[in-house]
């Protein structure tokens, strides 16, 4: 049985379209955000409601396609086509949007958005030396609390950003209690449902409104354990995907995996635990302490990532997992080349199975994946 409180988040979310609309109205601004380099404290320091773009539906990417190579990975596609078939209701209630040059797909696709909506776009460095690339993205960062205090004639002081990074502190501690409860041999949650949970909770209006929705999914949570309640069968394969984002419509390999009858106990990618990586100090000087804690997230746009690694042997220990997926959206050259150093370092540090799945957000490719997954799984 579903808990109550996810039930509640399914009906809220429901509503969330009319709820933005809502506070658009009250005179709040939204601010739409690319990619987990460009941060949601500047949005909550001017008062906005910040929300995530990154298409993750399949049905936005043909008309993508009309303009853009085909070859680009889906994720960018899925994110174009919402803006040229004005689908998205989050993309169309943005009064501004923030991105980062993550990576040249994406950096080109945003020219081109440009043109329909008001951005603004962080220079994101390709390496994380804190000496050299430290100062220049900190100032990338005074740059976008210019922009906003021009944009919505707010003052941003340094104690607003305090309060928001104590706010954000505050979301993605209560997000990593809930994913850390896939430590327990039974999970309260398959990997699905914290992936819904996570998207979810992520376009609702209010940070505080989303930290309680993620307490009280806690909170149910620790009760099923208690009550030995779980949707995992024992004995379960633990699984870690890494990799790509992935959001709900471009689930498909996280769902196969689950309906063949593993668990993805911990989803280490933006879309996942990776957003409950790094809090920052509360009493530090605010934009520095921001600009060090983004920089720091591990991505394959970074060269080198070696918190990629780092990351991938704490999971697998925490979670006490017994295999990675490595998911890679067909086109993304940084993932699906660093694949070939997870694996090396899956199969020889870890000492676990390792399975590279590159695919895009179609169901085309439904009976190949399965049958590789199946094979994964039975070993
Ligand atoms: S998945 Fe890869 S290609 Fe797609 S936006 Fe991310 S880094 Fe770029």
């Amino acid at each position: 049985m579903v808990p109550e409180s996810l039930d509640s988040l399914r009906k809220v979310f429901e509503r969330n379209p009319l709820r933005i609309d809502e506070a658009r109205e009250a005179g709040q601004k939204v601010v739409g955000h690319y990619c987990l380099y460009s941060p949601m404290e500047m949005a909550v320091a001017a008062g906005a409601i910040p929300v995530s773009l990154c298409g993750t539906r399949h049905d936005s990417v043909s008309r993508a396609e009309e303009v853009l190579p085909r070859t680009l990975c889906p994720l960018i596609k899925s994110s174009f086509g919402f803006a040229l078939l004005n689908s998205c209701h989050y993309l169309a209630s943005s009064d501004l949007v923030v991105a980062d040059t993550t990576c040249d797909g994406k950096k080109k696709m945003y020219e081109l958005l440009g043109r329909m909506k008001e951005m603004h776009i962080l220079q994101l460095p390709q390496n994380q030396d804190p000496e050299t690339a430290g100062p220049y993205w900190e100032d990338q960062f005074e740059r976008l609390r210019g922009k906003m205090r021009q944009k919505f004639q707010v003052p941003m002081t340094d104690e607003d950003l305090r309060r928001a990074i104590k706010l954000l502190n505050e979301e993605r501690r209560a997000l990593k209690n809930l994913y850390d409860l896939s430590k327990n041999p039974r999970p309260p949650y398959t990997g699905l449902e914290l992936l819904e949970i996570g998207f979810k909770t992520s376009f609702l209006p209010s940070k505080k409104e989303a930290v309680e929705y993620l307490e009280a999914l806690y909170q149910d949570g620790l009760e099923m354990i208690e009550e030995g309640r779980s949707p995992v069968a024992g004995g379960a394969m633990r699984l870690i995907l890494t990799g790509v984002p992935l959001g709900m419509g471009s689930h498909k390999v996280l769902k196969l995996a689950e309906d063949l009858g593993a668990v993805v106990v911990v989803s280490d990618n933006c879309t996942g635990y990776k957003k409950t990586a790094l809090f920052m100090d509360e009493e530090a000087p605010p934009l520095a302490e921001m600009a060090a804690r983004y920089l720091k997230l591990p991505c394959a746009v970074m060269s080198p990532n070696p918190g990629r690694y780092e990351r991938l042997r704490e999971l697998a220990g925490e979670f006490k997992a017994d295999g990675v997926i490595d998911l890679v959206w067909q086109g993304c050259q940084p993932f699906a080349t660093e694949a070939y150093s997870v694996r090396d370092f899956v199969q020889k540090e870890l000492g676990l199975p390792y399975l590279m799945l590159e695919t895009d957000y179609s169901e085309s490719d439904l009976a190949p994946l399965t049958l590789r997954l199946e094979a994964f799984l039975s070993r």
